[in-house]
């Protein structure tokens, strides 16, 4: 089985394509390098099951011989780097996931869109379930993400209603772990470099606001069942263990005994959703999954990666 994975080298992209090749898939990793790194997949090189091609997914791909699923992850995702790369953030969410789904229908290949909680917006109905249209600003600042995602859902939508392509979409609730950019700018790294160097951690608004964090291999796990699953639309996968902001803050300064870190209040970006957790009711029933990496151990696990980068 072929497997090819967009935006490989990247965070999530790089848990994926270790967790597809140990289940013995070829796989193809296709990224252009824009947010990832080529050192988060170099322990993969020497696989001879393991390739690596720079391409950006918003031009066409052409690929030889057969292909059995495709995984399209490549998108910029944190908020500073949708910020710093609007244009090709809205490419890529359109172009890329046109030329993601013109592969798969070549190919007869499976293909699941990694789609976002950022499709709800700053959303008025809590927790979020998937029949929930969400509340977005098209013109904000967030918008370049939130609806390039929002199209990258109608057009395999499209595909499959209109095609017959497998498609399968996860909206993915913030993830955290490994390999993580330490200055993606997103709230963990963040914290987690701040804590580590002595800084005071940057909370914006009163930190007030929630989010929900899943550990990487949970949310894997769940990519891998929903993608053998016969169900085309949209599934949460997140963790619904919900926390405000400044909670985390406090969990993170906690982990290192006699840090100088204090708080250092900022201004609250605009749009920045106030309230997310997950509805997994879908996800426990289809896929039999639930997150199983509490925050204190996924926390533990993931501080210990960033003291080896910062
Ligand atoms: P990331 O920035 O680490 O990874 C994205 C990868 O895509 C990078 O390696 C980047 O170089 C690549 N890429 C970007 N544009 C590309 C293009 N045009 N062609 C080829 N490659 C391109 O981010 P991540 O957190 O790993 O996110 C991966 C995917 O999961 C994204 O689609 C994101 O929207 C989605 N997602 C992630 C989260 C999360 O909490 N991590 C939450 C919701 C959705
Ligand atoms: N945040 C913060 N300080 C930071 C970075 C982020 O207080 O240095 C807040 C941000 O305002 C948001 C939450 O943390 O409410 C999560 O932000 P992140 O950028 O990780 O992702 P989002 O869930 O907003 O896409």
């Amino acid at each position: 089985m072929r497997t090819v994975i967009t935006g490989g080298a990247g965070f999530v992209g790089s848990h994926l394509c270790e967790r597809f090749l140990a289940e013995g898939h070829d796989v193809i990793c296709v990224d252009n390098l824009l947010t990832g790194h080529l050192r988060n997949i170099e322990h993969l090189g020497a696989d001879p099951k393991f390739t690596f091609r720079k391409h950006n997914i918003s031009e066409p791909l052409l690929i030889d011989g057969p292909i059995g699923n495709i995984l399209h992850f490549a998108s910029p995702a944190s908020p500073a780097d949708y910020l710093a790369h609007p244009i090709p953030t809205l490419k890529v969410g359109a172009l890329g996931t046109h030329n993601a789904l013109g592969l798969a229908k070549a190919k007869d290949a499976r293909i699941l869109l990694a789609s976002t909680s950022e499709v709800y917006g700053d959303p008025d109905v809590h927790p979020q379930r998937e029949d929930y249209w969400g509340h977005v600003n098209p013109i904000g600042p967030r918008g370049c993400y939130d609806e390039a995602k929002r199209f990258a859902e109608a057009i395999t939508m499209a595909y499959h209603r209109h095609h017959g392509v497998k498609t399968r979409i996860v909206r993915i609730f913030n993830t955290y772990g490994p390999r993580m950019r330490l200055n993606d700018g997103r709230v963990l790294p963040a914290f987690m470099g701040q804590v580590l160097r002595g800084e005071p951690l940057t909370v914006f608004g009163e930190g007030q606001q929630t989010r929900s964090f899943c550990y990487v291999t949970d949310l894997v796990d769940g990519i891998y069942r929903l993608l053998h699953a016969e169900y085309s639309e949209p599934v949460n996968i997140g963790n619904p263990v919900e926390l405000t902001v400044m909670e985390l803050a406090r969990e993170i300064i906690a982990m290192v005994p006699g840090t100088a870190s204090t708080i250092d209040y900022r201004d609250l970006p605009e749009d920045d959703p106030k309230r997310r957790r997950p509805d997994i009711t879908h996800a426990r029933s289809l896929l039999g999954w639930e997150p199983t990496v509490d925050r204190e151990e996924g926390l533990k696990r993931t501080l210990a990666y960033f003291r080896t980068v910062i």
